[in-house]
């Protein structure tokens, strides 16, 4: 079946006077005709199927032909968007109409119409539309605010979707507990600072760990524990600049990309850190003062054409001999 052709048994032809009265209750009101002279585009109309509709039954489907528009007489349909089930994005209601897209630019169809509760729709087949069209300019300028109409709702919808998508790209980026970037916009980050022709570019990357913060949790527990690694965060943050990365590195060790930044200068940042969170005060969420922690931290510095995996390799190492020789210290 095409899309929105009724088949035979679901169509009564308009030549009751129960249909005419609907008729003049409800197209001198809709959106198609309003404003109109009934005479003027009811001898088109005369012949027209009028389609009635069970409750959930689906009119168009996506990828479709449709070749009608549809005017409700009565009851309503929904509109759905992707896969059907799914919820409406639009209800189409007593004296509007679907299907004038399609028809007028000849496209395939782009969503599922669904008849929402038992309706009565005027089926206007192709060959009418385009002689309301010809014959009727008000039909034409009512069809082109109509058209108009589908236009700014799918131009809204697709803002909406943007911002979804930036608030979904936002949230796919950032880790929850700290409000730092994440571990995988970290290697993102890594990989293009260090690619392509800003290889040559100097770069430093701090790794630094929380020094005995099994403990930490063990003796303050574990909210105790989520509140170190807030205030840490927010040291990170004060410490560095716009264009630097700091990132969650996981658990609780962190990683700092500084661009345009040699060895010397991240040793600096990196001390600077070291003594800011010694004398950091971290409040548990009882007021309760709870100790200053301390860090451990290993830095290296880009060499041309070195790869993430091996700077990031080098300040591990660093890092790692931070702990061996006995935490709270920068190696370089
Ligand atoms: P070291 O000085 O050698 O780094 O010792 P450490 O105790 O810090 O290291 P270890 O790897 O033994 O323990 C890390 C601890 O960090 C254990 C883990 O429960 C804690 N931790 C990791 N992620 C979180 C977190 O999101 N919240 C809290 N509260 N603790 C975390
Ligand atoms: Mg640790
Ligand atoms: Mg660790």
């Amino acid at each position: 079946m095409m899309n929105g052709l009724p088949s035979e048994e679901q169509v009564v032809y308009p030549a009751g006077s129960e249909m005419m009265a609907l008729f003049a209750q409800v197209l001198p009101y809709s959106r198609l005709f309003v404003g109109i002279e009934v005479a003027s585009y009811l001898p088109i109309l005369s012949g027209c199927a009028v389609r009635e509709t069970m409750p959930d039954e689906i009119l168009i489907s996506p990828g479709g032909i449709n070749r009608n528009i549809m005017l409700i007489l009565s009851g309503s349909l929904t509109i759905h968007l992707g896969q059907y089930p799914s919820e409406a994005v639009g209800t189409v209601k007593t004296g509007e109409s679907v299907g004038e897209l399609s028809i007028i630019g000849h496209s395939l169809t782009t969503a599922w119409v669904v008849s929402a509760v038992p309706s009565k729709l005027l089926v206007i087949d192709e060959q009418r539309v385009w002689a309301l069209i010809d014959q009727v300019p008000a039909v034409a300028r009512n069809l082109l605010l109509i058209l108009a109409g589908w236009i700014n709702s799918t131009n809204r919808r697709v803002l909406e979707q943007r911002e979804t998508i930036d608030m979904l790209q936002e949230v796919a980026r950032i880790d929850a507990l700290t409000g730092l970037f994440n571990r995988r916009w970290f290697d993102e980050s890594l990989h293009r600072l260090l690619s392509g022709r800003q290889t040559e570019r100097v770069l430093s990357l701090i790794l630094l760990d929380i020094d005995h913060f099994k403990c930490f949790n063990d003796t303050y527990g574990h909210p105790g524990g989520d509140q170190a690694l807030r205030v840490l965060a927010e040291v990170l943050k004060a410490s560095v600049r716009p264009n630097d990365v700091a990132a969650r590195y996981g658990g609780e060790e962190f990683a700092l990309i500084l661009p345009e930044t040699s060895l010397q200068a991240a040793v600096v940042v990196a001390e600077r850190i070291r003594h800011s969170i010694s004398e950091q005060p971290i409040l548990a969420a009882d007021g309760q003062q709870l100790p200053c922690i301390t860090l451990s931290f290993g830095v290296a510095e880009s060499t041309p054409g070195i790869d993430p995996e091996a700077l990031t390799t080098r300040a591990d190492a660093r890092l790692y001999q931070a702990k061996k020789e006995g935490r709270n210290r920068v190696c370089y």
